[in-house]
């Protein structure tokens, strides 16, 4: 059975071969395949790759304060957050949310935490006022490169399935297809990417899930959409976007979409991640999670959710390139929902859903959320005082003996809250 979400994921659309082929694992296989089939592109356009390695860009970060000995700035780890979709259209859209712009709020808060550490150079393709003016002109100057560049692409591809060295691999998940314009500045993205040198690429993308009514669909949770292992790029990304999915899903559901239910998913057809091979850096895209999930509906919590996820990507990244570090940074908080101060009695009506937030956030670094026998798909951090809270809250009451504030945060539970979560750690 396959399932199509309305991902709007952007596939390998402009041109697709009739039978979809692999690529080799390593540069040299390739030159070698490629002379044995007489290098008949070579009047096309020439294809370079310089595919980033786990060395060079653990290397990149481990220098990026140092000056060099000629005086030159420190060369930093140079990375890309590719807020999904166009700055106007595209991308899921419903109650009351639009995908771009939960995308573009994502990407701005990693850029934030991003920069802040001071070992990043941080590009991006757009922000608050559209493109951003480098990825505008660079669109507008070379749309012809774009194409001969992505055909080329797909022509090699053509060349090398006729010497039967590469198999093509089903996509676990089913993808929309854009419109040309829209693939294309994907491929110039990929282009724009190789040739400014980028090490990571981090797509930002939210879902929807078609067929489920008015309501709210069955799936939640996250997925990285990581190169398939053929590509040249698959081994840095997955090394990379392994740390990421942890960090992530310490506070957020894994996405429980067949196909996406290991958190990460290889792929062939993604041109964000390197359709036809066609970008040297490491590439994920992550969707972050469903547009009716109730975590994404109020807006405080939304807006709490977004920086979480944010952070989460950061501190994954972090891992990738510092573990000792990382550990150090889990050892404060590894939220950026805490610490907080609770000063209302929560379990009525009237509660604050930023409250409960909080209070679910405690509950998951007290070991006590989301409840035993469940996950976070059953009870995910949404600021609702249901019935996953009220159990995790017993469970943490009885460990402080408060017995008399059942299913409420009283005041007991209040001193006891601020008193490990209130404070910097
Ligand atoms: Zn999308």
């Amino acid at each position: 059975m396959r399932y199509y979400i309305a991902a709007f994921l952007i596939v390998a659309v402009l041109i697709v071969p009739s039978v979809m082929i692999n690529f080799p694992t390593q540069s040299v296989a390739f030159v070698n395949a490629m002379n044995q089939i007489g290098n008949q592109l070579a009047a096309v356009i020439t294809i370079v790759r310089n595919p980033v390695t786990i060395d060079e860009v653990r290397n990149n970060y481990a220098t990026a304060t140092t000056p060099r000995p000629d005086g030159t700035p420190p060369r930093k780890v140079r990375i890309l957050v590719v807020p999904g979709h166009e700055p106007t259209y595209g991308g899921a859209e419903g109650y009351g949310l639009k995908e771009r712009h939960l995308t573009l709020e994502l990407g701005q808060n990693l850029i934030k935490y991003l920069k802040e550490s001071g070992r990043y150079e941080v590009f991006t393709t757009r922000d608050a006022k559209g493109w951003t003016p480098e990825f505008a002109s660079y669109f507008k100057n070379n749309w012809d490169q774009i194409k001969e560049w992505t055909n080329a692409h797909v022509a090699e591809t053509r060349s090398l399935q006729s010497v039967g060295t590469y198999s093509r691999v089903t996509p676990p998940v089913g993808h929309s297809k854009a419109d040309p314009s829209v693939a294309l500045r994907l491929y110039g993205v990929n282009k724009w990417a190789n040739e400014n040198d980028i090490d990571i690429a981090i797509h930002i993308h939210f879902n929807d899930y078609p067929g489920h009514g008015s309501g709210p669909g069955k799936y939640t949770g996250f997925a990285i959409y990581v190169p398939e292992r053929q590509y040249f790029n698959s081994t840095t990304t997955n090394a990379i976007a392994l740390s990421v999915r942890n960090r992530l899903a310490r506070y957020n559901p894994v996405s429980n979409l067949p196909g996406e239910s290991q958190g990460i998913v290889p792929e062939q057809d993604l041109i964000a991640i390197g359709a036809f091979n066609s970008i040297d850096a490491a590439s994920m895209l992550t969707e972050y999670g469903y547009l009716y999930e109730q975590r994404l509906q109020d807006p405080d919590v939304r807006r709490r959710t977004l920086d979480e996820m944010a952070y989460a990507t950061y501190l994954g990244l972090l891992d990738f390139f510092e573990p000792a570090t990382a550990s150090s940074v889990a050892r404060t908080y590894d939220t950026k929902v805490l610490p907080y101060r609770w000063t209302r009695v929560l379990g009525s009506t009237d509660d604050s859903a930023e409250d409960i937030f909080a209070l679910q956030t405690a509950l998951v670094l007290s070991g006590d959320y989301p409840p035993k026998g469940k996950t976070l798909n059953d009870c995910p951090r949404s600021g609702s005082f249901g019935p996953c809270t009220k159990a995790a809250l017993s469970t943490f009451q009885a460990k402080y003996q408060i017995l008399n504030e059942r299913d409420v945060v009283g005041e007991q539970t209040i001193g006891i809250l601020n008193r490990i979560y209130g404070n910097p750690l």
